[in-house]
């Protein structure tokens, strides 16, 4: 891979809650194309920091900028329309609703703003509902999924992580957060999630990624920032964190 642009950048950022320092002075940067990989032992804040870059948490203190906008403390739909889409470690599908309907509403967060229009015109409401549900087809058929009528709640939890991957990727994201996608899933299944997570990438899109299988890890990062008690430890490539002491210490030290 060719060196590209920096294109998003965390200064400084802190996330207190009360007295526990979750993220205490983290700075990393992640350049265009790349799969940048969050990792550290539990605890050490790395679910924070994809929740305070996708807007659930205001940032106690830092920056982030992405393409040079500042996108800290904006509201998480706003930080969709800047085109960075996430998913969560512990799926937040509607169960009761069927795939299809999950991967629409996702964007339906991400057109929220024209809502007001919507009740002017009606023909414009259904010539974007008709977008929206060929924009989730063409989600799910890149993610290799094709029972969309069938119900979330009657999923197995590997294909649910496949939809709401299809459900971020339906919003036409160039920056995904993934949290832990491989949670939960059997070999097999990770081994088609690096799949698709090269196959996102190769369609040109930017991924942050927190992931604790290393067997995952070593076949898509193309950098690594490495975490300990909300601090940054270590960051390069995955050989020159896999021999720093203080990442040894860190995970040895459990
Ligand atoms: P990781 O993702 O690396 O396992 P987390 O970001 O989930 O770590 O948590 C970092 C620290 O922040 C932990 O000590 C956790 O208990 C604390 N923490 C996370 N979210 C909250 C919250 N909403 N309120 C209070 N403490 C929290």
């Amino acid at each position: 891979k060719s060196r590209q642009p920096v294109i998003f950048e965390v200064n400084g950022l802190k996330k207190h809650f009360g007295g526990v320092k979750a993220v205490d002075g983290v700075d990393f940067h992640i350049r265009k194309g790349d799969i940048h990989v969050l990792i550290g032992p539990n605890g050490s804040g790395k679910t924070t920091v994809i929740n305070v870059l996708s807007g659930l948490y205001a940032a106690t203190e830092g920056t982030v900028s992405y393409r040079g906008n500042p996108i800290a403390n904006l509201r998480p739909h706003l930080i969709v329309k800047q085109g960075i889409a996430r998913t969560f470690q512990n799926i937040r599908l509607f169960p009761e609703l069927t795939v299809i309907e999950n991967v629409m509403i996702g964007q339906h967060i991400r057109t929220k703003s024209n809502l007001g229009s919507i009740f002017f015109n009606i023909r414009s409401f259904r010539d974007e509902e008709k977008k929206i549900r060929e924009r989730a087809e063409e989600a799910l058929a890149f993610v290799g999924f094709e029972n969309y009528a069938e119900k979330v709640k009657n999923l197995a939890y590997g294909q649910q992580r496949l939809v709401e991957i299809a459900r971020a990727l339906a919003t036409e994201p160039e920056l995904l957060l993934l949290d832990e996608p491989a949670a939960g899933m059997n070999p097999e299944e990770t081994q088609e999630l690096v799949k698709l997570l090269k196959r996102m990438n190769e369609l040109g899109i930017t991924m942050l990624l927190i992931e604790h299988d290393m067997n995952l890890v070593t076949q898509v990062a193309d950098s690594i920032t490495v975490l300990n008690f909300g601090k940054k430890i270590s960051e390069g490539s995955l050989e020159q964190v896999l021999d720093d002491a203080e990442v040894i210490k860190a995970y040895l030290g459990e």
